[in-house]
């Protein structure tokens, strides 16, 4: 799950990580209350998203005035921000960030997020931060210092030392960067954090060192152990489809091609989406309904799939091992009659109870495609695509 950057300062400042001061508003008015309190200027106006490259995009503003104050909030609020995390389609501003402006030395990045490969923890850090970051990391990654910390011997202090040398910290800053790598650390390990992000993390004109951007993203499977993070759960940034999937316990995942595919297993349904591709379509979606799948599970599934107005075609494949072929075929029906579906479907079933599933299919009077096996499932989902 993401949160918001006005969320993620507010974790930082639970751990003592300095952020510049500031508060949330939804409205101009909103905005102009907060610049007054804050009682400096200029403030910053930052565009909250679940993306980022906001800066580049015009999310993120300086005014200089009060009147400033409301026109930049005005023009941000109620914008659809398109950045190169967003996609083309952009999203809708309907909340800003006013915090102080401060006055920057030194634009540094530090990260923290777990690495499968090596099963540890990793820092990264670079003097290089700022809004070019994925620039540096991908011409001059030498650039980019990391440190692995194994989770069972936890963070050493020389390990921070070593992140505050990369970084080349005078003895000022590295003083007050070395507590931060620890608070970040426990931050991270606490939250079950699946990433934090300070980019940019500054040094001041006058010698503080505070995060001024705040990332975090968080493992969903841990959510149930910290309320507080759900609370902080945006709907209106997740994808409308991914939401409603998730209410009925769906593996959905919304993606671009035009082939909607329902599959048990998530292994199965990656290889489902390789068949789909082989055959030279693409896959419109994820969906694993999992092994113990029951009939209004498979209809909500299907319904969801059939609302995305891309998809020209359907492929269902089941393995009947606990889900039983009856079942699906019963639930492939019913969905069948409610949403009406417009597009062909082609089901490949194999497993218990798969002679009563294919009848049930058979005598539904639908027009639903039944393939012999995955072959001639990708074969028949290949014709749907040249269609
Ligand atoms: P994003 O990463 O989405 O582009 P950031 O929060 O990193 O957004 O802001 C982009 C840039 O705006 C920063 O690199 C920094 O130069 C400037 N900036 C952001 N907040 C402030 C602030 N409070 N004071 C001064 N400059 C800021
Ligand atoms: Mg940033």
């Amino acid at each position: 799950m993401k949160i918001h950057e006005h969320q993620a300062k507010e974790l930082f400042q639970k751990y003592g990580v300095p952020v510049p001061r500031g508060r949330v508003a939804f409205t101009v008015e909103e905005a102009q209350s907060v610049a007054q309190d804050l009682g400096t200027l200029p403030v910053v106006i930052k565009a909250q998203i679940h993306a980022g490259g906001r800066g580049k995009a015009g999310g993120v503003k300086l005014a200089h005035t009060a009147e400033d104050v409301a026109a930049v909030a005005g023009s941000i609020l109620g914008m659809t921000l398109v950045t190169h995390q967003t996609g083309p389609e952009g999203r809708l501003v309907r909340k800003v960030l006013v915090e102080e402006g401060l006055d920057i030395d030194k634009e540094l990045y530090l990260s923290l997020l777990p690495d499968r490969s090596t099963a540890k923890l990793v820092f990264m850090a670079s003097e290089a931060g700022g809004m070019d970051i994925e620039e540096v990391a991908s011409k001059t990654p030498e650039k980019i210092v990391k440190v692995y910390v194994d989770p069972l011997v936890g963070l050493q202090p020389f390990m921070a030392r070593k992140l505050a040398y990369g970084l080349r910290l005078e003895p000022d800053i590295l003083k007050l960067f070395l507590p931060m790598v620890h608070a970040l650390y426990r931050l991270c390990l606490d939250y079950d954090a699946s990433l934090v992000e300070i980019n940019p993390l500054v040094v001041t004109k006058d010698r503080r060192l505070l995060a001024l951007d705040a990332k975090m993203n968080f493992d969903d499977n841990a959510l149930f152990r910290h309320k507080d993070v759900l609370a902080y759960r945006d709907l209106d940034e997740e994808d409308p489809l991914e939401v409603e999937a998730s209410k009925h316990n769906l593996n959905y995942i919304k993606m671009d091609g035009n082939i909607g595919n329902m599959v048990n297993g998530a292994g199965l349904a990656m290889a489902t989406m390789d068949i789909i591709k082989l055959a030279g379509a693409e896959p419109a979606n994820f969906l694993d309904v999992g092994g113990g799948a029951s009939a209004e599970m498979v209809e909500n599934g299907f319904r969801i799939i059939l609302s995305d107005p891309n998809v020209k075609g359907v492929l269902i494949n089941i393995f009947g091992g606990i889900l039983r072929c009856d079942v699906l075929a019963q639930g492939v029906v019913e969905a069948s009659k409610k949403v009406g579906v417009k597009v062909p479907v082609v089901i490949r079933m194999e497993g218990t109870n798969v002679e009563q599933g294919r009848k049930i299919l058979q005598e539904s009077g639908l027009n639903l495609i039944v393939a012999q096996d995955l072959k001639d499932a990708a074969q028949k989902v290949a014709a749907i695509a040249k269609a």
